[in-house]
């Protein structure tokens, strides 16, 4: 081997950890929840029973993880086991919608502990409606008992595009006044917590993305969720991350154009969009053009619960033009699961069977081989748990971790 080459080998080994960052890894270990001895934990990570001990207390002053009881005695004084204390924080976690929030009170575990509904449309601006969300989850720590002080942090998804990093809504077309508001300092400072409280902010349809697949579909790595609403759009998990892309809009699969759709005007200007064709109020629309009435997606629910042929026919349409678009999407990312969800995914198997039928017919047998289609479980609270997990994965990452007890 060329000595250059071994050198920069040297170079890059890295640096020793620190105790602190070693203490975020082991807690790692320990957010599944089971309780474990410290025994176990020095097999499980290969560090000497003393240095577990070390970490453990760390951790146990945070109070992020507990004693759990005794394991069973081989003889003598019976181990102690612990585990994550998932409530001894908690999370606010936010699914603004075009016209309503979602807001849940939820442990460090993601369960959700107890949420609020509330009418407001976004388009009112992000002033109103965010006092509105501070007044909710007000209302919610009271409720539970829990102090601001015990919020880990604050998870908002939001219906348009957002800058992920700064946490700014960038040119979101049904949100007037909110391009480029900053809502991470708006809410910290309606708390009257500055910068010590996380809040972070992303698009609706890449929380309930992290969101299904936290709370369904935790040991799959390559995930779509598609949302098939008043839009269309996707949230990727590619080994097991969200994809957000270069600018936060990866996934835009509502603005595709497809050949059925020449002569369609879509609201962006193009025509013969995806969601110009497929979505809630485009099959509406096309239902009431042929006859049937109907006016929103809603109505198209209606029409197929009461039998409607022409509207489970149309519903049908919309899958397999859904279909179309995603048969490409599993040719370039071969995901293993694809979920769709929204509220026209209420159509369930009508939806279902068009995307299938195209899928399987356009993709790649061997991108189709393990591929599963299969409608949101999470139904309408995928938003919340997924601003839940947003924030939860953020101020529990090692690092974070490993900052924490070394401060302490
Ligand atoms: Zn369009």
């Amino acid at each position: 081997m060329p000595g250059g080459l071994a050198f920069s080998a040297t170079a890059v080994l890295p640096a020793p950890a620190s105790t602190a960052l070693r203490a975020g890894e082991l807690f790692q270990v320990l957010r599944d929840g089971h309780a474990r001895t410290r025994a176990e934990l020095a097999e499980i990570t290969g560090l000497a029973r003393s240095t577990i001990a070390t970490r453990i207390d760390a951790l146990m002053a945070c109070g992020l993880i507990g004693p759990a009881g005794e394991a069973v005695s081989s003889g003598g004084r019976p181990p102690s086991r612990f585990a994550f204390s998932a409530s001894s924080r908690v999370v606010l976690a936010v699914d603004v919608g075009a016209t309503h929030v979602l807001i849940a009170l939820t442990d460090l575990g993601g369960r959700v502990l107890d949420e609020s509904r509330a009418a407001i449309e976004v388009a009112v601006g992000p002033v109103a409606v965010l006092d509105l969300v501070v007044e909710q989850a007000r209302r919610l720590l009271e409720r539970a008992g829990r102090d601001v002080r015990e919020l880990a942090g604050i998870g908002i998804g939001l219906p348009g595009p957002v800058e992920h990093s700064t946490g700014r809504p960038a040119n979101p077309p049904i949100m007037p006044g909110w391009d480029g508001f900053d809502v991470p300092a708006y809410v910290q400072q309606s708390f009257g917590l500055g910068g010590e409280l996380d809040v972070l902010v992303d698009n609706d349809v890449n929380i309930m993305a992290l969101g299904e697949r936290a709370g369904y579909w935790p040991i799959e790595e390559n995930l779509l969720f598609v949302k098939v609403a008043t839009g269309i759009g996707a949230g990727i998990v590619g080994r097991g991350l969200l994809q957000r892309g270069a600018d936060g809009t990866a996934g835009d699969i509502g603005h595709v154009r497809l050949s059925r759709g020449d002569g369609v005007l879509c609201r962006c200007g193009n025509v013969g969009c995806l969601e110009a064709l497929a979505s809630g109020p485009a099959v509406a629309s096309a239902l009431d053009a042929g006859g049937v009435h109907a006016e929103s997606g809603e109505d198209v629910l209606d029409l197929v619960r009461h039998g409607s042929v022409d509207a489970v026919q149309a519903v049908r349409q919309a899958g397999r033009d859904i279909g179309e678009v995603l048969a490409t999407c599993v040719n370039l990312l071969n995901p293993s699961v694809i979920v769709i969800g929204g509220g026209l995914s209420a159509a369930g198997e009508y939806l279902l069977a068009g995307v299938r039928e195209m899928v399987y017919q356009r993709s790649l047998p061997l991108a189709t081989a393990r591929l599963r289609i299969v409608q949101s479980m999470a139904g309408d609270r995928a938003g919340v748990l997924g601003a839940s997990h947003m924030i939860i994965d953020h101020v529990l990452s090692p690092d974070r971790i490993g900052a924490l007890v070394a401060d302490a």
